[in-house]
Formats: structure tokens, C-alpha cells, sequence
């Protein structure tokens, strides 16, 4: 391997060739995975779409695996290197190149941050829609590799819905450019979403066309108490009828999630009165602060008549918009408040999310009498993200993922919402996907990648 490891520092430069010694652990694990089966032969990281071909072409030709990497905050063990193999850090390749106005479209590397890219945007009077936790670390390309999700899906679609172009690498070193601006382009198969969501398994994306949106000048949020599911089903309906297009968040959190952010993070207060039957965060973007707002406080009060929701706050500026958010985001502390357990990110069709949550609440509860949980999601996107615990110790991981997930298989939804299969959920996929679909993504695998280098052991 001494010889590859000589042309891969020929291809790059030796400095961006780490190796031995030189390997640092920050590459060898993700948000969820602390560290590899095996150690990577090499870290590599180039600083061109040339380059990172050239890395291809040599670990085709030498059979090596390739494990692409961006801000290594999956949390799926996507990212996570494979004995032996190169892990391929785009994180060198950090570059805005253009912003269309005309065509409202950003063009960029895929190793830009994907803070760098919203704020980039918005400097030029755009939004780029895309937000999560991770924002700061996340890349552009590790996005469209994992199709993230987060916020703002009900009203802007996943990140698949926010790509017009992409460049890829694939297996083999060649390079497959479409970098087109055009919403519409029905030219033969849309082969970029091939790409988008296969988590490093189908090539390697280098640099992306993004669509913007117009910055919006007004934000309303509120926190509404419901009383049942079928409220915020009512409720859900009432809003985005209301509201138009302007609805831009409809997060749900049930009674187990308010009750554990509230006392684990004293700070928040208790904006609603603790017992009711759920909680849910309402937002709208629009254009003009005093007549959206009054007409946002208006479809409450309708709301409130109909008997949907029980009681509101509403956020009458910035700060307290932030303070609402914050109970929301309170998930983010569960590694602190609500630790050890085991997390999931699922979707059911949405008219049946509030009888599954109870139905997985009895299953767990039937298994672990003492079990403890938290469910919280984006509702209008029917996804649901749920942490459960046994216990404060060394939690019974595979058990209780075989319950969730059989649960999920049940109810015909999916076992990933947002955040992929990577390492940790392949032996679950077949929960979601029958057999003739996972014969095709075999097939697709195998066109694209035959000799099995890119990303192995990872989704299928
Ligand atoms: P990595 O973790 O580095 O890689 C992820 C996968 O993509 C791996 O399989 C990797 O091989 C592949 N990959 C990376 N770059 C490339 C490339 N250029 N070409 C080909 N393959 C590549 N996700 C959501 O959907 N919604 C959320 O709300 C959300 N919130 C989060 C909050 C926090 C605090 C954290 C830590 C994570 C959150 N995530 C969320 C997970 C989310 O999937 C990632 O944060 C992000 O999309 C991954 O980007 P990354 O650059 O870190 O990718
Ligand atoms: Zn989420």
C-alpha cells in the first residue's frame, strides 16, 4: 500500500495525506460512531473536483475502498471510515462561486459549510431555506448526501427539492458535470437525484447549484396547548388553509418531550401550564410584520373558538420567538437531560402519527414496564423523532431498536425520516423497503459502482 499512498500524495500534495501517526481521530468517527472497526489506510483531502478524480482513478485502479466525508455530523455512522480504506475529507473544498440573481441560484463546492452558504445568500438579499442543529459543521455536500431534512420541509421540501445541479465523481474517477440554473429541464433521467440521499455510495458530489428564495420580511411564531391529536390534526388543516403558503413550521411535542425540557432546563420557564394533552410551535414567514402578525393572531383565535387549542403564547418580537424555539430545540440537551437512550427518526403517514406514538408507547411500555420516553417531531412533514430509555444504565440498544422498528414495518412507514441508514440502520431497512426495491438499489449499485469501492457496508 506504501506505493498508493505515494501516488495518492502525488495526486493531492503529501501534506494533505494523513497516514500512521499522522491520522486524526476527528476523521474516524461521527456525531453518533466514536471510532471505526478498523483503522483508514489514509485520510486524504483534496481541494478540486480534478483532484478528488485523481483519488478515485488510483483507489479504482488499487481496489480500495473510499469513504466520503464532509462535516462528519451524520448520525447514521454514514461517514464512518471502513478498515483499510482512504476517507476522502472534502472539507478543503470550501468555495462559493457564483450567485445567480436572475436565476436566484448559488453555486458552490460541496465542502462549504452550510452556515457559510445561508449566510452568503442572505448577504445577497436571499434565503437558502435548509437549517438544522448542525448548521455551523455541516457541508453542503454531507446535505445532499443525506438529503437532510430539519424546520422548514413543510413549507420549502427536503434538500432535494432545494438542488437544481450537481458535479459528481464516480467509482472509477469520471466526472459527471450538470450544473444547471433551470427549474425545468426534462432532458432523459433526472440523474442528480440519483446522488442525492445515496449517502456516499453512488459517487462522490464535488460541487452543487442551490435554488434561493426570497428572504422573507416577516416571522410569526406561537406556542399552541392542544388537547389531543386529533386537535392538532384539526389544527394542522386550519393553519395551513389559513395561512396560505406562508406556514413555514408545525412542530409538534407530545406531553413526555414538554415535561423533560421544562424540568431538565429550568431556564426555559413554562410558557404553556404543564398536562395538556400536547404542544405545538407554529410558524409563519411572510412580508409585512404588522398585517401578517395581525392576521396570524387572528387564525388563533379561530382556532381557540373551534376548540382545537387550548391555550397560546404568542411571540410578539424576536426574543420571544427565539424563547419558543428554544423549548422546541430543548432536544438538542437530551444527550445531557435525558441520557443514555437510544434515538429514532421516524415517519408515518400523518393522519395516523398520534395512534402510533401510542401504540409504540404500549409495545415499549408492555417490554419494559419502566421504560421512559420523549416523541417530538415535525408533525406536517409526518415525521417523528423519538428517544426512549431503560433504565439510567447500559441501555438494551438492539432490543429496543427491533421493537421501534418492527413497529414501524407494521404501520407501513419508514425507519428513516431524515437522517439515513448508514451503518447503524441497515439491518433495518428491510422494514420499509421490500425485496424488489432493495434487488433494484442493488442493481443501481452495481451500474454505478461495480466493484464495490465507494462507501461499502453503508445502506444496503
Ligand atoms: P457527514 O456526516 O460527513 O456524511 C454524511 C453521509 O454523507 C455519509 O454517508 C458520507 O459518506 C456522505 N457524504 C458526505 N459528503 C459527501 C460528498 N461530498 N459526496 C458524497 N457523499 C458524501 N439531519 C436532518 O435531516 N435534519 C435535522 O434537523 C438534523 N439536525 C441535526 C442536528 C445536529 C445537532 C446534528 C449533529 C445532526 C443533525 N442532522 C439533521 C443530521 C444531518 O444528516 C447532518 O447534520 C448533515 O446533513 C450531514 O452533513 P455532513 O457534512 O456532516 O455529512
Ligand atoms: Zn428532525
Amino acid at each position: 500500500m506504501d506505493g498508493l499512498l505515494n501516488e495518492l500524495r502525488g495526486a493531492v500534495g503529501a501534506e494533505q495525506v494523513l497516514a500512521g501517526i499522522d491520522l486524526d481521530a476527528r476523521y474516524l468517527g461521527d456525531w453518533m460512531t466514536a471510532a471505526p472497526a478498523g483503522t483508514p489506510l489514509a485520510v486524504v483531502r483534496p481541494k478540486t473536483s480534478a483532484e478528488v478524480s485523481a483519488v478515485m482513478k488510483l483507489c479504482h485502479a488499487a481496489r480500495v475502498p473510499v469513504v466520503p466525508q464532509g462535516g462528519l455530523t451524520g448520525l447514521a455512522g454514514g461517514a464512518v471510515p471502513v478498515p483499510g480504506c482512504v476517507a476522502l475529507s472534502l472539507e478543503r473544498m470550501s468555495q462559493i462561486d457564483e450567485i445567480d440573481p436572475a436565476a436566484a441560484t448559488l453555486s458552490a463546492h460541496a465542502g462549504t459549510p452550510l452556515q457559510t452558504i445561508q449566510e452568503a445568500a442572505h448577504a445577497a438579499g436571499f434565503l437558502f431555506p435548509l437549517d438544522l442543529g448542525a448548521r455551523g459543521s455541516c457541508r453542503i455536500g454531507g446535505n445532499l448526501s443525506t438529503n437532510a431534512g430539519g424546520n422548514r420541509v413543510l413549507r420549502y421540501g427536503m434538500t432535494r427539492d432545494l438542488v437544481l445541479g450537481l458535479e459528481v465523481v464516480l467509482a472509477d474517477g469520471t466526472v459527471l458535470t450538470h450544473m444547471n440554473k433551470m427549474l425545468k429541464n426534462n432532458t432523459g433521467y433526472d440523474l442528480k437525484q440519483l446522488f442525492i440521499g445515496s449517502e456516499g455510495t453512488l459517487g462522490v458530489i464535488t460541487r452543487v447549484v442551490l435554488r434561493l428564495y426570497p428572504q422573507p420580511r416577516s416571522t410569526c411564531t406561537a406556542l399552541c396547548a392542544v388537547d389531543d391529536y386529533a386537535a392538532v390534526l384539526r389544527l394542522l388543516h386550519h393553519v395551513k388553509s389559513s395561512l396560505g403558503g406562508t406556514l413555514s413550521a408545525f412542530e409538534m411535542m407530545w406531553p413526555d418531550f414538554y415535561e423533560c425540557a421544562i424540568v431538565g432546563l429550568p431556564h426555559l420557564g413554562e410558557p404553556l401550564a404543564r398536562g395538556q394533552g400536547g404542544y405545538v410551535l407554529i410558524e409563519a414567514m411572510g412580508t409585512d410584520q404588522t398585517s401578517d402578525q395581525a392576521r396570524f393572531e387572528a387564525v388563533l383565535s379561530e382556532a381557540i373558538e373551534m376548540g382545537c387549542v387550548r391555550d397560546a403564547v404568542v411571540a410578539q418580537n424576536e426574543t420571544d420567538a427565539r424563547a419558543l424555539w428554544k423549548v422546541r430545540d430543548a432536544s438538542g440537551e437530551f444527550h445531557r437531560t435525558f441520557w443514555p437512550h437510544v434515538g429514532f427518526d421516524v415517519s408515518i403517514p400523518t393522519g395516523q402519527l398520534g395512534d402510533f406514538v401510542a401504540a409504540c408507547k404500549a409495545r415499549l411500555t408492555e417490554r419494559w414496564p419502566e421504560v421512559e420516553t420523549v416523541f417530538f417531531g415535525h408533525v406536517g412533514d409526518a415525521n417523528v423523532h423519538i428517544a426512549v430509555r431503560v433504565g439510567r444504565d447500559v441501555q438494551p440498544e438492539t432490543a429496543i431498536e427491533q421493537t421501534v422498528y418492527g413497529l414501524v414495518g407494521e404501520w407501513q412507514g419508514s425507519i428513516s425520516a431524515e437522517h439515513g441508514i448508514g451503518l447503524l440502520k441497515r439491518p433495518y431497512l428491510r422494514h420499509s423497503r421490500q425485496p424488489a426495491e432493495l434487488a433494484l438499489m442493488r442493481q443501481i449499485k452495481q451500474a454505478l459502482d461495480p466493484l464495490g469501492i465507494l462507501n461499502p457496508g453503508k445502506v444496503l
